[in-house]
């Protein structure tokens, strides 16, 4: 029989980097992989990369999602499409000229998208992890034997991954078989960090600057605590996705583009159900095209406030703030 190829899910978190750490103590030969949104902090990436030196363990090697040719098929469509829907031709033409990639994933799949992903329809870790490992890596690996992927899921992080199993078997046809293997379904994050310093490896240094994760940066479901830091610590961040809500705006048929749920602030939640109301279809179209929707800078003016915000739920027995990634593969922490 032939022995399975182990593969190592890595995002630069406290989680997969244990992970790693317990494939390397368990001797067998292992890959470690890790996709690169373009929306991570830099250290992030440099964590990640530094592993395989710190350890004597393999390399992390990196994938970055291309979307070149589904942003050329969408240009085509908003110039075929967008005038038999009303769209006026000054909006189709600035859009079908935003439509260029960038080369930055995540910005490029938000202009594919025409907006950014929200907790409702989370398409990032689909577009800009699962399908970029999973086409780059595992298929190919599983083309010519079968595939152990490690993931760092623990119950206790989220009620989302709090029934995650330990092993599960995928069979595809004409393909050998997955399992996905979460060996720390069981563990604390003190469980975590404590392992991780018993190898002698610092967890990233993002953890120490006020980031409870450490993911994309922002995340789309980050919590008011972690965007307050970000703006403070990293103002540069907030400066980034407000150029990139710009960008987006263009491509949006709505002309609408905020990273963050419009709902995270009180005056957007006050505003979104203000709109919802409005009884006519097109009249609430073009009010919430000229609706001040809460951007990047707000959100975070924001969230350096009192103000309303979600805050952790102490009563729950996990780690999770209701806005912790919802996959049970755990490519977000
Ligand atoms: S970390 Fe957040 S923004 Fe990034 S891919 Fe995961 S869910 Fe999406």
């Amino acid at each position: 029989m032939t022995s399975p190829q182990h593969i190592v899910n890595v995002s630069g978190g406290k989680d997969s980097a244990a992970c790693y750490l317990l494939a390397l103590q368990s001797g067998r030969p292992f890959r470690a992989v890790m996709s690169d949104t373009g929306n991570e902090h830099p250290d992030t990436i440099a964590y990640a990369m530094s592993l395989g030196d710190r350890t004597g363990g393999p390399q992390v090697e990196i994938y970055r999602a291309d979307f070149t040719e589904r942003l050329a098929r969408k240009a085509l469509y908003v110039a075929q499409h967008w005038p038999a829907d009303g769209v006026p031709q000054e909006l189709i033409d600035r859009a079908v000229a935003a439509l260029k990639p960038t080369g930055i994933p995540f910005l490029d799949l938000c202009l594919w998208k025409g907006r950014f992903p929200s907790r409702k329809a989370q398409f990032c870790t689909e577009f800009l992890k699962s399908e970029v490992i999973g086409s780059q890596v595992v298929e190919p690996a599983r083309r010519t034997g079968p595939v152990v992927q490690w993931l760092g899921v623990r119950r206790a992080e989220s009620l989302a991954r709090r029934h995650s199993p330990m092993w599960q078997t995928v069979r595809t046809a004409g393909l050998h078989t997955m399992r996905f293997y979460r060996p720390l379904i069981h563990w604390t994050a003190q469980n975590v960090f404590g392992f991780a310093a018993a190898f002698g490896v610092d967890p990233n240094p993002l953890y120490l600057q006020g980031m409870g994760r450490v993911g994309c940066f922002p995340c789309i479901n980050a919590a008011k605590d972690e965007i307050r830091a970000i703006s403070l610590r990293f103002p540069e961040a907030i400066d980034r996705i407000e150029e990139w809500e710009a960008i987006c705006t263009a491509t949006s048929k709505r002309g609408v583009g905020t990273f963050f749920a419009a709902d995270v602030t009180p005056e957007g939640a006050a505003l979104g159900r203000m709109i919802k109301a409005i009884p006519d279809p097109e009249e609430r179209r073009r009010a919430s095209a000229a609706a001040p929707w809460p951007n990047a800078r707000t959100v975070a003016e924001w969230a350096r406030t009192d103000r309303g915000g979600k805050q952790f739920n102490w009563l729950m027995d996990t780690e999770d703030d209701g806005l912790s990634c919802s996959s049970q593969y755990g490519l977000c922490e």
